[in-house]
């Protein structure tokens, strides 16, 4: 038989599962190992060999390959056919750098690419989903994958049903399983066994893996795990850290790919004027004249571009998930730089979320409590000094609970919504426990909270009576009130209703969180049958809770971070309208400048059009569903706004999908938000948002910092050759007209050594220091605009120059062609290495310390040093054509570049160009 075919009690004693205990230690280590952990098998990643192959496949090693063979045949030419002994050697030695060249391009893609997956599965790794399980009769949350055959699990709305369970107590309980069955509504579950055999879709009994918790609650057992479950059978893995291309990645790839094709046209100009300028066509000619071009139009394309970027990007994910925001794609991280709304909710982001009742109003009278946090030792004393024992209100708290208090080893720990751990606290300091009470009573229906209704009731039945407990938002409960409970009278008048009001804006004037209890006695038939409006109206209002959640210190700071980078924040919540304003105002989000706090009533009565014009000017939202989330985010969003907005609840999903980033919060979110989230708060904390807001702006600058600092080498490169091709027209002492202004290989080393080691630490470099103070980038603009093209091309082009006119300086000097080259080279290289420093700066290399990156410092140092070596040691006169220059020449050529990037950026400072 199977498990829907047996009754609950047969269930549990098969699997040997004590229903108010759960499984011990020992039983969850033997199950683990009878049964499998709860893991689906992975899809298989791509092998080692085949991630290091395939970077043999990419265009720019094909024609980098071409390259090789072009110089192979030169030299063949030379050697064997015109048997030039000798001559034609330095073809070989650049067909032997290029293939070397293509060695090395593909070992970095290859760990880029290892490193970038290793970070993916650390991040997808704590993207863990969390199940409520009960174990030695402690409730507490844990990882799914460490649930186990036998497990007492209880989900709630929201929650996925991460294994294949039976359902042993539901209320209420409704759960989609299209992925099983394809049907897209949410169907019933409950506990009877079913007799006959049936499908999947008809077991209601069973939960499956995979499934949505779209009403209600429910406990079950596990009956199966991993790979075992239905999903475990069909499963596609579904991966929920994505690896796909960003959106900047795209453009990227799009912009490497045009400057290959304009590579490849320099590539037929270049041999054009090659053929020209020596007069003859000759194999000879034609192929070192070709080999020359193409690899300088390969080593002209920011080929490391889409790498470093990858690299940047995943390097920036990691960096927040230390700093607890895990972000599941890779393009949310560059969506954070350009945020410029942040809308937050109050309670647990930026408040602490350690509730505790400071005060309550209980039969008419007011009663104040002592002690915080969730030790149940504290008074309560009216202005008499007198304890009210078993109220109706304290009855209604405790029982209208699904939180539990356990002492474990003199210390308390807690399990549930820590609003309802704090009415569980205040029950105890009054001597209330929920067991001590169901001795006596029976809770037969939950009705749980959602944040629509903003309410909670349980249906009680005590001998033959039936009673119905609610608590929730004051003003709804009091909406739904018929009498309010006063002095031990009911008292149905507007004065009775009057004086609860007060009670209620008096406790949110003091920032605290009010909630309101009431109950009401039923028949049975209600009791059992009636749906939620029926039960949940005419109630008796017995008190209300004053609770204290204090704001969490840090958020000011960062909230007075986040208003210098032109960043709003907003507060959207589901509370009081003036705890909410008493809390926003402490924490410096709301002032009198502002309009007043917006009620959710008031959005209601808005057309999308009317929001349009209130959305900028409001800075507090209360009493809010999610659904108004939605219509906030939209209308934020047609003013051009780029929109973070947190959610925590099943209900909050719609709207963190609507916004362009969606925060899910890690610790006390549902499931299905944290899914539907662009980035998970792992502390719930409002500051990581603002943390991640400025690692995501520092990456994107620091990308920007790294494609400018490479294509201005590239454009000084091609320059300096294309100058030497079309003016260098007559012999200049011992330099040929046929001299290039710098070799192929010349230029592959800036590009691999001196040039690429330099920009790569840029993407690692920290944030300017006014970061913080700019406005949020505008998310479809160039990542080369505000100038920065212009600053790249003005830069190239000067430096172009200048390494032109060193060539044609050291040939008038009376140089040889591999000195003038070698001058060249130097000038180019540390133009470069100067100019680094002054790419890492938005305004000039003089607002910005050049020893605050010392990987970069290092990298430097380490780019110069080597370069002067390759012009001094012989082999690499051979290989690469420099030549020895003397000391005077060697002081020139690392000084004197300097001077266009401190020239070019004293001009900036002084006149303060923008284009410059
Ligand atoms: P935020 O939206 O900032 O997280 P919130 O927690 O107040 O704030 P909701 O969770 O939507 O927002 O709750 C709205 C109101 O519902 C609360 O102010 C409180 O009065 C009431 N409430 C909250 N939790 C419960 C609960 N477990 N049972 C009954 N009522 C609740």
């Amino acid at each position: 038989m199977e498990f829907y075919q047996q009754t609950v009690k047969n269930t549990l004693g098969i699997l040997l599962t004590d229903e108010r205990k759960g499984l011990n230690n020992n039983q969850v280590e033997a199950n683990r190992t009878k049964y499998g952990a709860n893991i689906i098998p992975q899809k298989k990643e791509d092998s080692y060999i085949k991630i290091f192959l395939k970077n043999f496949s990419e265009p720019i090693v094909i024609v980098l390959l071409g390259a090789a063979l072009l110089s192979f045949i030169s030299y063949y030419y030379t050697h064997f056919v015109e048997k030039s002994m000798g001559h034609g050697s330095e073809s070989l030695y650049e067909a032997i750098a290029i293939l070397l060249l293509i060695f090395i391009n593909a070992v970095l893609g290859f760990w880029q690419e290892i490193s970038a997956r290793k970070s993916l599965n650390a991040l997808k790794e704590m993207n863990s989903r969390y199940t409520n399980v009960l174990r030695d009769g402690i409730w507490s949350k844990i990882r799914s994958q460490d649930l186990v055959v036998g497990d007492i699990i209880k989900s709630e709305v929201g929650d996925f049903i991460e294994a294949d369970v039976r359902w042993i107590e539901t209320s209420e309980l409704q759960v989609i399983e299209t992925h099983l069955t394809g049907e897209p509504d949410s169907i019933n579950k409950d506990t009877e066994e079913i007799t006959t055999t049936v499908d999947i879709g008809d077991r209601s009994n069973m939960g499956y893996s995979g499934s949505i918790v779209a009403n209600g609650q429910g406990i079950a057992i596990i009956v199966g795990t991993g790979e075992h479950t239905e999903l475990g059978h069909i499963a596609e893995l579904i991966q929920s850290v994505e690896g796909k291309k960003t959106p900047l990645q795209n453009t990227i790839n799009k912009l490497t790919k045009t400057l290959m094709m304009i590579s490849l046209g320099v590539v037929l100009v270049s041999l054009v004027f090659g053929i020209i300028k020596s007069g003859s066509i000759s194999i000879d000619s034609m192929t070192s004249t070709l080999s020359t071009s193409i690899a300088l139009a390969v080593a002209s394309i920011p080929d490391a571009l889409p790498a470093v970027l990858s690299i940047v990007l995943t390097i920036g994910a990691t960096k927040m998930a230390r700093k607890n925001g895990l972000i599941k794609s890779l393009s949310s991280v560059e969506t954070l730089g350009a945020t410029s709304y942040i809308c937050s909710d109050k309670t647990g982001t930026l408040t602490k979320n350690e509730m505790t009742v400071v005060k309550y109003y209980d039969n008419g009278i007011e009663y104040d409590v002592s002690g915080l946090g969730y030790s149940p030792e504290g008074e309560i004393k009216d202005v008499n000094n007198d304890v009210l024992m078993n109220s109706e209100f304290l009855i209604g708290s405790v029982l209208c609970n699904d939180s539990t208090i356990e002492s474990v080893n003199g210390k308390y720990k807690t399990f549930g919504n820590p609003t309802e751990i704090a009415l569980n606290v205040l029950g105890q300091k009054a001597g209330m426990f929920k067991n001590e009470l169901l001795k006596s009573r029976e809770i037969i229906r939950t009705l749980p909270f959602t944040s629509n209704r903003k309410m909670m009731s349980v249906i009680v039945k005590k001998q033959d009576e039936y009673f119905i407990y609610t608590k929730g938002a004051p003003e709804i409960l009091i909406e739904h009130g018929k009498s309010f409970l006063l002095k031990n009278s009911l008292d149905s008048s507007l004065h009775a209703k009057d004086s609860f009001i007060k009670v209620v804006d008096y406790y949110a004037s003091k920032a605290l969180r009010t909630l309101a209890v009431g109950y009401r006695k039923l028949s049975a038939e209600e009791a059992i049958n009636a749906n939620i409006q029926d039960l949940e109206c005419n109630l008796i209002i017995s008190g209300i809770a004053g609770i204290i959640d204090p704001p969490r210190e840090e958020v000011r700071t960062s909230v007075e971070i986040l208003k210098k980078s032109n960043i709003k924040v907003v507060m959207i919540t589901g509370d009081h309208a003036k705890t909410a304003q008493a809390i926003a105002t402490d924490l410096g989000i709301f002032s009198e400048k502002n309009d007043g706090v917006f009620k959710g009533s008031d959005i209601e009565k808005l057309t999308d059009d009317q929001l349009f014009e209130k959305v900028l000017t409001t800075s507090v939202y209360a009493r809010v569903s999610p659904e108004h989330k939605q219509r906030v985010v939209k209308q934020l969003q047609r003013h051009g706004e780029i929109v973070a907005m947190t959610g925590d609840g099943v209900n909050d999903a719609p709207a963190l999908r609507a916004a362009d980033i969606g925060i899910a919060m890690g610790i006390t979110g549902s499931e299905i938000t944290k899914d539907s989230a662009d980035l998970i708060l792992l502390d719930d904390k409002f500051t990581t948002i603002e943390k991640s807001v400025e690692i995501g702006r520092t990456i994107f600058s620091n990308i920007k910092n790294f494609m400018r600092h490479e294509l201005t080498t590239n454009i000084a490169e091609v320059l300096s050759l294309f100058l030497g091709l079309i003016f260098f027209t007559t012999q200049i002492k011992e330099v040929g007209v046929s001299t290039p202004t710098l070799t192929a290989l010349m230029i592959l080393w800036v590009n691999m050594v001196s040039d690429a080691i330099p920009s790569f630490s840029l993407g690692y470099d920290v944030a300017e220091s006014n970061i913080m103070e700019e406005k949020p980038r505008d998310p479809k603009a160039s990542i080369l605009a505000n100038y920065t093209w212009s600053r790249v091309l003005i830069r190239g082009i000067v430096m172009g120059f200048a390494v032109y006119f060193a060539f044609v300086w050291a040939a008038q000097y009376g140089m040889n062609s591999n000195q003038a080259q070698t001058v060249a080279f130097l000038t180019l290289v540390f133009g470069q290495l100067w100019h680094v420093f002054d790419a890492r700066c938005s305004k000039t290399i003089y607002r910005r310390n050049p020893f605050g990156n010392k990987k970069l410092v290092l990298a430097v140092m380490f780019a110069g040093i080597s370069s002067i070596l390759v012009t001094v040691i012989p082999f690499f006169n051979t290989v690469m054509g420099t030549e020895r220059l003397s000391f005077i020449v060697y002081t020139m050529v690392v000084f004197l570049p300097a001077l266009p990037t401190l020239i070019l950026s004293g001009v900036k400072e002084i006149f303060d160009i923008k284009i410059w």
